[in-house]
């Protein structure tokens, strides 16, 4: 439709998401005294007064994001909550407000609304959150879920994602790989499911890595703990696209590299199971699989013993010159280029 010779049209899917976003907002100016960070952190930051504001937004949508068929509506009320607090706590900061923007086709009924608002009230309790305002509209198919969160903490106290230096300690919170591990047993069920409808999913075996996948947590508790132990991240990302794609985030916001020791990468054990019964290899799941809402992040070598045998943080490598590329070593002690083979919105690779 877009298509003739002097407006040639280009897809979507060369470009891929980050290289989109970069295009498309590669014009926009900053003018207000009061923006200190505009886009490519995970959250945007205001000056106001003595604090410091984020404020950040993400959308879930039906079909690429979640699918109906296994995503009860008061978990996915709950996740879209999740992962835009998700974002706030990644600035090193406390999530204090949300706005929730709805479009929905009239196939849902009032009751499935109304789970879904459950999961956004249970959200807002567990995580202190008030829900302060949002939208609502029709659309022509499913549904589609925007949350904007907004966050506040004293002035000088937001992490951004530039900022670590060489020899840096990288750390993440939690095990990672088991949200994508549970999407993986969701959907072996849902196609089980469609050849025999009677038959009973007994997913006891599975419920860490599948809650991880329905309902995860964001880590409001990492950045009160990181307040109580004393330590300031030099920079932080949470992990929504996979812990390689995050890692090469802080490698270029940083002008930096690293390298990341494979024997290090935290992985529940329900999840190291559960990669030997789909055939899959662990580490790719943990390098690619995303979704986890874990923080990485880095610290000053001085820090380590403020955090050391802390059952929540793992130290997986350290920070590097540029020069030295962003590397992964592996158990045999091979180093490998680390690649973002993380989520992709327009790529082959995608979802
Ligand atoms: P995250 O994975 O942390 O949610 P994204 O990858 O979605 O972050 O976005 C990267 C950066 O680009 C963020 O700073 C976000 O605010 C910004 N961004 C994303 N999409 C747009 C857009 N359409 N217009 C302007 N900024 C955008
Ligand atoms: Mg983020």
């Amino acid at each position: 439709m877009f298509e003739d010779k002097d407006h040639p049209s280009t897809d979507l899917g060369k470009l891929g998401e980050f290289g989109l976003i970069r295009h498309l907002t590669q014009h926009l100016e900053l003018r207000q005294p009061t923006t200190l960070e505009g886009i490519g952190d995970d959250a945007a930051l205001l000056a106001i007064g003595d604090t410091e504001v984020a404020v950040t937004t993400d959308m879930l949508v039906e079909g690429v994001h979640f699918d109906l068929g296994y995503a009860p509506l008061k978990h996915l009320g709950y996740k879209a909550m999740i992962v835009n607090l998700s974002d706030v706590y990644a600035m090193n900061m406390q999530a204090t407000q949300a706005t929730v923007s709805l479009a929905v086709s009239n196939r849902f009924p009032l009751e499935a609304l109304e789970e879904l608002y459950a999961g956004i009230a249970l959200a807002g309790k567990i995580y202190g959150v008030d829900v302060v305002g949002g939208d609502t509209t029709s659309s022509n198919k499913g549904l589609i879920i925007s949350v904007t969160a907004i966050g506040q903490a004293p002035k000088g106290t937001a992490v951004r994602r530039s900022g670590a230096k060489p020899n840096d300690l990288l750390v993440v919170s939690g095990d990672i790989g088991g949200a994508y591990l549970g999407l993986q047993v969701l959907r072996r069920e849902q196609e089980v499911f469609k050849v025999n409808p009677r038959h009973q999913p007994d997913l006891e075996p599975y419920s860490y890595l599948v809650e991880r996948q329905l309902k995860p947590e964001a880590r409001k508790d990492i950045v009160e703990l990181l307040g109580k132990l004393e330590v300031r991240p030099t920079a932080m990302i949470d992990i929504s696209d996979g812990l390689s794609s995050e890692i090469l985030h802080l490698c270029e916001s940083g002008q930096l590299g690293c390298r990341l020791f494979e024997d290090k990468i935290p992985l529940d054990p329900s999840a190291q199971a559960v990669c030997e019964e789909f055939n899959l290899d662990s580490t790719t799941v943990a390098l690619s699989g995303g979704e986890d809402y874990e923080l990485l992040f880095t610290i000053r070598q001085e820090d380590f013993p403020k955090i050391k045998g802390n059952p929540s943080l793992t130290v997986i490598g350290h920070m590097a010159e540029k020069e030295a590329g962003a590397q992964l070593v592996t158990r045999a002690g091979e180093q490998i280029d680390l690649t973002a083979r993380g989520w992709n919105a327009f790529g082959s690779a995608g979802e």
